[in-house]
């Protein structure tokens, strides 16, 4: 895996509520913005990040463990313990906006991508994405849960009216304002040459998918795409914070025979 990351306040606002956590040996990658008054936001997503990736690493040492909700069985178990995850963090950022009243209300989206293997588990709440870059094929694999996202989904704003809308901040579904949440959990086989990107609307809202995708391309390495997009999107006025997770499923693993110098060809090699 070779991977990219970088936070960044924007050009406008004072704080930068988002955060991100990368479990590297585990292969876990993590993204939250959060949403509250004064620093709460940063609270909101501080916790979504360390929980996640708490529960997923000690879970690889304990298996036993119990998951958080009920599990689904046409998920692997790890797909189900990285779902688990997310909703003890909805459960830590509820608790705390209910210990502490001057935190009441905040809140935080997440996604998170758990590499085991070939396989790739993503889940998550609220309007911040995961793409896949594949052989040119750029996609969200994320459904945004969020007013206008919904509304598309149900043919009544088109995607550009989307974009356009004054309602377009408006989440349907977020970590820490109820003591339960319905996350999004999915699976997909990882090839090599995969680019993830997990980002904040930050990004999504400065530059267009195809702008994105270009940049994911063109870098050397995911930390060159990582700097690169944040830049792009302060360029296009820094609106908001900006986050950024590239990682990049590396051709060729060890012994590959792509990759071993080339065999004596006896009918050709003459020396
Ligand atoms: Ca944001």
């Amino acid at each position: 895996m070779d991977v990219g990351a970088r936070t960044d306040v924007g050009r406008v606002r004072e704080n930068n509520e988002d955060a991100f956590r990368i479990a590297a040996p585990q292969k876990l990658y993590v993204v939250s913005d959060g949403m509250g008054g004064e620093a709460h936001g940063e609270v909101a997503s501080e916790l979504a990040v360390d929980t996640i990736v708490e529960h997923g690493v000690e879970s690889l040492a304990h298996p036993a463990q119990p998951l958080s909700g009920p599990p689904n069985s046409t998920l692997s178990d790890r797909t189900n313990r990285l779902a688990s995850a997310v909703r003890l963090a909805n459960a830590k950022i509820h608790a705390a906006g209910a210990d502490h009243p001057e935190q009441f209300g905040m809140g935080a989206t997440v996604v998170a991508a758990w590499v085991d293997a070939d396989h790739l588990s993503v889940a998550h709440v609220g309007d911040s994405r995961v793409y896949l870059l594949r052989g040119g094929e750029f996609r969200q694999i994320t459904g945004d849960h969020s007013l206008v996202a919904e509304q598309v989904r149900y043919g009544l704003l088109t995607p550009e009216q989307a974009e356009n809308s004054h309602y377009s901040n408006v989440l349907t579904r977020a970590l820490g304002p109820h003591a339960d949440v319905e996350v999004d959990a999915a699976e997909y086989p990882l090839q090599p040459g995969d680019t993830l990107l997990l980002c904040t609307d930050g990004l999504t809202r400065m530059l267009p998918d195809a702008v994105i995708c270009k940049m994911l391309s063109g870098a050397k390495s995911a930390q060159e795409a990582a700097d690169e997009l944040v830049e792009a999107a302060n360029k296009k006025g820094g609106n908001d914070n900006i986050t950024v997770v590239v990682v990049r499923a590396l051709p060729g693993p060890v012994g590959d025979p792509a990759e071993e110098p080339r065999k004596k060809d006896p009918l050709h090699d003459t020396a």
